[in-house]
């Protein structure tokens, strides 16, 4: 099997090719992936910094050729991405295509951001001076990414960065080099210049801390756990270097007594299961009110009852596997623990056996449940939700505001002035009204509040603020 190998200053690196294993058939290997070591990570990090005084005088149009190339590629491949996608992932087939569109659809925006970009020439106080006012790239930066979105999430980095004239060294999460690497093929073949995108595959300990403790490194976007994240936020601060950090959530969906029963059953399987459970903006916490409380837990249990768990290249799959062995049984040990804890368990939880080896999980939804158990407060990060029964609308709100969480927050109801007052009142960075929780516009900024983000804004014309900075210039003429 050919290795693919990193990418380190426009040269291929590193022999020691490690096997890319699909979580729905054990036994097959997605491929063969170069592991970097930490002087690799070193090496991509100073192929950055020597690249970057080119790239970051390069003209926009340049840019803008090569992010629409790329995003040509991917559109023409969206099939064969996204089957490799749900091969080393897990996600169904049809949800890894989407996800291979929406990269493309992410460094098209960006290609016509890099067009777009403005600044201010403003009249200075003192006469005869003007005041120039305008956005300059941040320098080499440092890219980290989980492995739930394998594509999505690296591109809606790569792009802005490569947009706005940074230079990137980048590590994707172990279990999922195989779409990075087809990303960087993709934005290397269409014409970056040597060492302006650097690729460097490997463990978070090894080649992540790198990144972290680089001097070559000017700010880091990072997505991932909140033990990790913190982390990088503590590097970051010793090095005085910018930092966007996008971690977890515990996103509550709230289902009022007069929300359309088959609307809010639809986000509720959508939010909470869709893409095995395994997304940020899921909705882990489905607080409902007493009036609607039965009939909705019933119509959900009948719904997950309808759903297929098999393998995701499989015609007729709705969920496909948990990503690995280890994050199987982290979800196993969570419903071990809901039970413990008084909650009860109304469907699925148990271990699937399928025709191929693989980490099957029947979607499990736990009731009668209290927003102090742990599992209404930890990130479980799987197929796992819980209902927890309130009175009325203004309960309702203070469970879904209890959380350390702020990413993203679902009301379905059919009141205006409560849609209204959720919109305005709930604590956390996206909000959605009769609708999943999970599921985002690529040209909107998505990120969350309290423990979910730290920094500035991700995707939309917003990740200027995190990609440049600002410089003001006075010109006395
Ligand atoms: P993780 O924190 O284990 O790993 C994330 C990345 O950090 C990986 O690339 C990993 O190798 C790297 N890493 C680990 N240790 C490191 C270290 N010491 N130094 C530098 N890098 C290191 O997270 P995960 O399990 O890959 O992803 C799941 C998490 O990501 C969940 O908490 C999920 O909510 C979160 N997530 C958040 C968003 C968002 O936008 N808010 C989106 C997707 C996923």
């Amino acid at each position: 099997m050919t290795i693919h190998r990193n990418l380190i200053g426009g040269a291929p690196a590193g022999e020691d090719g490690r096997p890319n294993i699909n979580p729905s058939d054990t036994t097959d290997v997605v491929g063969l992936y170069a592991r970097a070591t930490a002087d690799d990570a070193r090496a991509a990090c100073a192929a950055a910094r020597a690249a970057f005084p080119a790239w970051s005088r390069s003209g926009p149009m340049q840019r803008h050729t090569i992010l629409k190339t790329a995003a040509a590629e991917i559109a023409a491949r969206k099939d064969e991405l996204g089957t490799l996608l749900a091969r080393e992932e897990g996600k169904t087939r049809a949800e890894g295509i989407g996800e291979a569109l929406r990269a493309s659809q992410i460094m098209e925006f960006f290609a016509g951001e890099a067009l777009r970009l403005t600044g201010d020439l403003v009249p200075s106080v003192r006469p005869g001076v003007e005041v120039a006012v305008t956005r300059e790239p941040v320098g080499v930066v440092g890219v980290i990414t989980p492995w739930n979105f394998p594509i999505a999430i690296p591109a809606w980095k790569l792009a802005p960065a490569l947009c706005y004239g940074n230079t990137v060294v980048f590590k994707p999460a172990e279990l999922v080099p195989g779409s990075a690497w087809a990303l960087v093929d993709i934005l290397h073949r269409a014409g970056l210049p040597d060492g302006v995108l650097n690729l460097v595959m490997g463990t978070g300990a090894e080649v992540g801390q790198v990144l972290l403790d680089s001097p070559d490194v000017d700010a880091l976007t990072f997505t991932g756990s909140v033990p990790t994240g913190r982390r990088a936020a503590a590097a970051c601060a010793q090095h005085m270097r910018k930092m966007q950090l996008e971690m977890g959530g515990k996103n509550p969906l709230v289902v009022l007594d007069d929300a359309d029963l088959e609307t809010a059953v639809e986000c509720a399987v959508n939010g909470a299961f869709y893409s095995t459970g395994q997304r940020c903006t899921a909705s882990s916490r489905l607080i409902v009110t007493a009036g609607i409380h039965d009939a909705f837990v019933a119509a959900v249990v009948e719904r997950l009852r309808g759903l297929t768990v098999d393998h995701a290249l499989k015609e007729g799959t709705h969920i496909g596997p948990v990503v690995d062995e280890r994050q199987l049984a982290g979800d196993l040990s969570y419903i071990d623990l809901g039970r413990q804890e008084g909650a009860h368990l109304a469907f699925g939880g148990e271990r699937l056996d399928r025709a191929t080896p693989g980490f099957y999980l029947q979607p499990a939804l736990f009731t009668e449940c209290s927003n102090t158990m742990r599992i209404c407060r930890e990130e479980i990060f799987g197929p796992v939700a819980a209902v927890i029964r309130v009175r009325d609308y203004d309960e309702a709100l203070a469970v879904a505001n209890d959380t350390p969480f702020g990413l993203s927050a679902g009301i379905c109801t059919t009141a205006l002035k409560h849609a209204t007052h959720f919109r305005r009142n709930a604590r956390a960075g996206m909000v959605m009204v009769n609708l999943p929780t999970a599921g985002v516009d690529f040209h909107v900024p998505f990120g969350g509040c309290k423990g979910s983000s730290y920094g500035p804004r991700e995707q939309g014309r917003y990740a200027a603020e995190f990609f440049t900075t600002v410089k003001t210039a006075y010109l006395a003429a």
